[in-house]
């Protein structure tokens, strides 16, 4: 081992061990600030919330955080499995030998990234499964039974593997073939493949799981279609997905670019709310396109990838980034797909730190779309809308201020509506 290989491995344990005692400690402030208030539903929410729901918000928040740490422990051990007890080496070396190289460079690479990816399928269907058929269920959110979660499984591993695979393959031959620059290449490869999943989820991918049907109610539709126009929008592809189908909890968007643009409203948001409040939702969501929030979000999305593969592009040439997390690079034989691997398990350790401040943006947002639903509608129904989300979904109303920080991408309902409505009731809270 060489200083530098010695050096990063000590970085790589850092980060791991940092990381995981932030999320830890996180965890554990959220969850003591949610069992502190879980007697007593907060003054701002005192007329509209009952005791018993915001209990159950409790309950649930804290069944989550609980279970959540449980899967940090695994997760933070597996990388370690992977990494410096020699996980990914062991599979490298079966591989190598395994006489998949006589097919050419791409396969056995192919073939370390297929095994990756379903050795880590496995490690996570325990967890899965019980977050789906104990948690969820315990709360009355799960509406899935075992035989769709299995059907649901198959699909969505068929999909991965005829969508990810020939982009892996066609990713992995810019690496070897592309020269020095691969990395801008494959950027550009790569943002392209993005773009047209952004398409292509909302037309060709998202059926293969849900029914889609035209919203048919006459009276919401005029609703909706008049908000629309009022807000500038052409008012075509108004769908309702069957969400209850598998959850209980309730959402709407709006997702697409040009032509394949639609409104997607969960078949339960429609039942929890009444058309006034659906309008209002929906307000919101075009709050986000007006303001451009998607394509802002796409944007910094390109940017951070170019700087992601850039680094990639450095790191791959470097033996102390192989040897430093356990791995012998292949003598013969190409090692893009072991560069492409390492790569992406390290680089969460480092970017969780960087997540407040996506949060931050994100949260930003959601505050701006409000504003704007509450510029086109009644700001009444937006609120009502919003504690109606809120309890069904039971979301605490009392999270723990510094995990907000870290994890919320919506602000908590105190928040959120506080800034609509400053009564003094909820300068309260
Ligand atoms: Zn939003």
């Amino acid at each position: 081992m060489t200083d530098t290989s010695l050096v990063f491995t000590l970085l790589f344990s850092a980060m791991l061990v940092l990381g995981l005692l932030t999320k830890f400690y996180l965890a554990t402030r959220q969850i003591r600030h949610v069992a502190q208030h879980r007697g007593q539903v907060p003054a701002a929410f005192a007329s509209t919330i009952t005791l018993a729901s915001h209990q159950k918000a409790a309950d649930y928040t804290l069944a989550k955080a609980r279970f959540g740490m449980l899967e940090m422990a695994f997760a933070a051990t597996v990388l370690l499995a992977w990494t410096l007890l020699g996980g990914i080496d062991t599979l490298n070396r079966a591989i190598a030998h395994s006489g998949l190289a006589a097919y050419g460079a791409l396969v056995p690479q192919l073939a370390l990234l297929a095994a990756f990816g379903l050795v880590s399928g496995l490690l996570d269907l325990p967890f899965a499964l019980y977050k789906t058929f104990r948690l969820e269920e315990r709360f009355g959110f799960n509406k899935m039974t075992f035989k769709l979660w299995l059907a649901d499984l198959v699909k969505s591993t068929l999909v991965g593997a005829v969508v990810g695979l020939p982009v892996m393959a066609l990713v992995l031959w810019l690496m070897g073939s592309a020269g020095e620059g691969w990395w801008l290449w494959t950027w550009a490869v790569w943002m392209g493949f993005n773009l047209l999943v952004l398409v292509l989820f909302p037309t060709v991918i998202a059926p293969l799981f849900n029914k889609f049907k035209p919203l048919d109610d006459a009276a919401l539709k005029a609703r909706v279609t008049a908000l629309m126009q009022r807000c500038g929008f052409a008012a075509k592809g108004l769908f309702v997905m069957d969400g209850s189908k598998r959850s209980a909890h309730a959402n709407a968007y709006f997702t697409g670019f040009g032509a394949a643009k639609r409104v997607v409203f969960y078949d339960t948001l429609l039942k929890q709310l009444n058309p006034a409040e659906v309008d209002a939702v929906l307000a919101h969501e075009l709050g986000h396109f007006k303001h451009k929030h998607i394509i802002k979000r796409i944007a910094v999305m390109f940017a951070m990838s170019l700087v992601g593969f850039a680094l990639l592009g450095w790191l791959s040439t470097q033996v102390w980034f192989y040897t430093g997390l356990g791995v012998r690079p292949n003598l013969t034989g190409a090692n893009d797909a072991l560069a492409l691997l390492l790569f992406l398990m390290v680089v969460p350790l480092f970017s969780f730190f960087v997540s407040p401040v996506l949060a931050q943006f994100s949260r930003q947002h959601e505050f701006e779309a409000d504003a704007y639903a509450i510029s086109q509608t009644d700001g009444r129904d937006l609120q009502s809308a919003l504690l109606k989300l809120y309890k069904d979904n039971a979301s605490t109303l009392t999270p723990d201020p510094v995990y907000v920080k870290f994890y919320y991408s919506h602000p908590p309902a105190s928040e959120r509506l506080g800034r609509m409505n400053p009564s003094p009731e909820s300068a309260a809270a």
